[in-house]
């Protein structure tokens, strides 16, 4: 989507960090002012990312200060002062010793990440992309999303007074949809699967003076979700961890935490980057399939099918970054089936007490595959990504257990 070209010329000046740089587009390199441009490469319709003057910064281990998300602020393109934000972030770290024992690795740690405010990690990326378009003048924010995506938004636009356009395919859970009627978005339910759903985004959005605070529009929801990263790094005592598994779907989470990883190794806070691996469900894997065909680039996935809503993403565009950062980390990427995803978060539930999302359980899932693969070192430290609380899918986990006579 191209709009910046058509916005006209800001007079009020952006409030941003010292550091922050501006926007480069990750397809033509081109450069832009983060006041002109909301969304896309107005070039080449690329994804914009955040750069900025890292010599200017002077940071050290111990020069962080608060809480959470807005902690890393010297790292984020707007400062604390200006962020639209419910304390997201600051979520633990805990160590899950059966799973490490069952894995045969030094130790598992899991980042709950269902502590958040709406109980996903999609309010790191909206607490950002709903900043970015608070100080953009915005007075509306829109999206498609699985559900949770569309949730947070609803959410912080609320909380920043601004409307929002929610775009949920109808399979989206009823948890998502409820509570974004509840915080006062618009709801588009449409009929048929997340494609469907951001085709009548795009369509409607055509018409609209909407801000875009979808997947990889904005330049901002990855970079909010960078600094799980930098918590994780933190809550080891600067050890950077071995392995970092993720559920892959847009891969949002995946490129900021890459791009985390290497920002602090480059600043010299850290040595090392961690493997970082897309798990994904056998029933949509684009980004695993690539991996293993060696490609740049994925191919969309025909027939998605899998109970992991907020992976279901059959044609996920930022692929050429996911894939890079699999290649760049010497991670890589795992498929299981949706029986064993499932089977994985009544485990995790049973064994830890952690109660993980059915799309979060896909990192465990993939951890116990890549472990029998012979993926993980005895003295490896593995941390797995639990994106959502387990509760917003106890419906889901409840009926496998009953479908097996539980
Ligand atoms: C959105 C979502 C994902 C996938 O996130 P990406 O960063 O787009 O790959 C994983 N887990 C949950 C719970 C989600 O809501
Ligand atoms: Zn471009």
């Amino acid at each position: 989507m191209d709009r910046g070209n058509s916005r006209p010329a800001y007079i009020r000046v952006m409030q941003t960090t010292a550091a922050f740089a501006g926007l480069s587009c990750t397809d033509c390199g081109e450069t832009f002012d983060a006041e002109e441009v909301p969304g896309r490469c107005p070039d080449c319709g690329g994804i914009l990312d955040p750069d900025y003057d890292y010599d200017a910064l002077d940071l050290t281990r111990d020069g962080f200060e608060g809480d959470g998300v807005w902690r890393y602020e010297a790292l984020l393109p707007f400062p604390r002062s200006v962020a639209v934000t419910m304390d997201e972030g600051g979520t633990p770290l805990v160590e899950a010793p059966t799973l490490a024992e069952e894995l045969g690795v030094g130790r598992v740690l899991i980042k709950d990440e269902g502590r958040n405010p709406t109980g996903t990690f999609k309010d790191r990326g909206q607490a950002l992309a709903v900043t970015a378009a608070k100080l953009h003048g915005a007075t509306d924010v829109a999206l498609a999303t699985a559900g949770n995506a569309g949730q947070a938004a609803s959410a912080y636009a609320a909380r920043a007074g601004l409307d929002s356009h929610v775009f949920v395919p109808s399979r989206a859970s009823f948890i998502n949809k409820a509570m974004i009627n509840v915080h006062g978005g618009e709801m588009k339910v449409v009929e048929g699967r997340i494609g469907d759903a951001g085709a009548a985004f795009e369509d409607a959005i055509e018409n609209e003076d909407w801000h875009p605070v979808q997947t990889f529009v904005t330049p901002y929801r990855h970079e909010g979700k960078k600094t799980m990263l930098y918590e994780i790094v933190e809550q080891l005592d600067w050890e950077v961890p071995d392995h970092v598994v993720y559920p892959t779907g847009g891969g949002v989470g995946l490129v900021g935490m890459h791009k985390g990883a290497r920002e602090i190794r480059d600043l010299g806070l850290t040595d090392d980057l961690p493997a970082m691996w897309a798990a994904q469900s056998d029933g949509c894997a684009p980004i695993v399939k690539a991996f293993e065909e060696g490609k740049d680039v994925h191919e969309v996935w025909e027939v998605p099918d899998t109970i992991c809503g907020g992976i279901e993403i059959p044609d996920p565009g930022a692929s050429p970054l996911i894939l890079e950062a699999l290649r760049e980390s010497d991670g890589g990427a795992v498929a299981t089936n949706d029986s064993d995803i499932l089977d994985s978060a009544v485990t995790v539930a049973q064994h830890e007490g952690i109660e993980m999302g059915v799309t979060c359980a896909a990192a465990a899932s993939g951890a116990w595959s890549l472990a029998q693969d012979g993926a993980f070192s005895e003295d490896d430290t593995v941390v797995l990504l639990n994106t959502g609380a387990g509760s917003k899918d106890a419906d889901v986990i409840r009926s496998h257990l009953m479908s097996k006579g539980i």
